[in-house]
């Protein structure tokens, strides 16, 4: 295949997973809304909280709808939040900076990281993690449980296209570290504040997050852990400053779990290399 080629097949791979991640983003809007209260994600339709009509299928259609009717209900003209196409948008932007990763990060027995489909699969689980863990400061189990399944296929599917070409022991025991590094840190956290400074269901969401950095490389499931802290302290400080809260303030701990995760996915060898070379380790 020609360099030419390449490039036009993965633009049009990232412009798929653009279009792809706009519809699963639909669909984890609907997560947020009914999973912490409780309600079916499949039943019933959706509707419009305000005058209770349904949700017609083509004004459904992510962030174009919207735009059509201009973020109001087509029925009762009632404010439609933001939240919706943003999500929608922040899904695709999501899924299409992972298929740059996976393109950027192939391994000699595939063309893209074969990883991807299982860091796709997570990344809409964290998302609607992210927003629920902000708005009601709890990861739901039934969300978090089930990203334990989808890691152990997704894990399954990548020792598949790697067999062969990879040490697969290798693999395995890194993703093991990885794992247990972030569940002994966030459970050693959990254990000392007493539940104050996490909750146990950042603890239940850690080894899954380390195990998938851990796969990448032990140092990408250091930095990621690292980077929580960091851009959790920064948070934090910046939060009080700002209000002048006191110390007490709660602030969910999710949020920047998954953050240090994405940085330690896409940034992790690199930032690694230059901290190693800072601490002269
Ligand atoms: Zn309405």
């Amino acid at each position: 295949m020609s360099s030419g080629d390449q490039l036009l097949l993965s633009i049009w791979f990232i412009a798929a997973l653009g279009i792809l991640g706009l519809i699963v983003g639909s669909f984890l809007n609907v997560v947020i809304v009914r999973v912490p209260v409780g309600a079916s994600v499949i039943r019933p339709r959706s509707r419009c909280p305000e005058c209770n009509s349904v949700i017609a299928t083509r004004d459904n259609i992510p962030v174009i709808s919207w735009l059509i009717l201009r973020g109001r209900c087509r029925n009762c003209s009632h404010p439609i939040s933001k939240r919706y196409p943003t999500v929608e948008v922040f899904t695709a932007l999501v899924w299409m900076g992972f298929g740059w990763w996976g393109l950027s990060t192939s391994v000699p027995s595939s063309w893209v990281n074969p990883l991807l489909p299982l860091v796709l699969a997570l990344s809409s689980g964290l998302i609607a993690l992210f927003v629920i863990d902000i708005q009601w400061h709890r990861l739901p189990n039934v969300i978090v449980y089930s990203l334990y399944p989808v890691s152990l296929i997704g894990f399954s599917v990548a020792l598949i296209i790697e067999r062969g070409s990879a040490d697969l022991t290798l693999l395995v025991i890194n993703s093991c570290i990885g794992a247990l590094l972030w569940l002994g840190v966030i459970g050693a956290l959990w254990l000392v504040s007493r539940g104050r400074a996490m909750g146990l269901g950042d603890v239940k969401l850690a080894p899954v997050l380390g195990a998938v950095l851990g796969w990448q490389s032990v140092s990408s499931a250091a930095i990621g852990l690292m980077a929580a802290f960091l851009v959790g302290a920064v948070t934090g400080l910046s939060l009080i400053a700002a209000r002048q809260a006191q110390m007490r303030y709660k602030i969910a701990f999710g949020p920047f779990l998954i953050i240090g995760y994405s940085i330690g996915l896409v940034a992790g060898p690199p930032l690694w290399d230059w901290y190693a070379g800072l601490v002269k380790l």
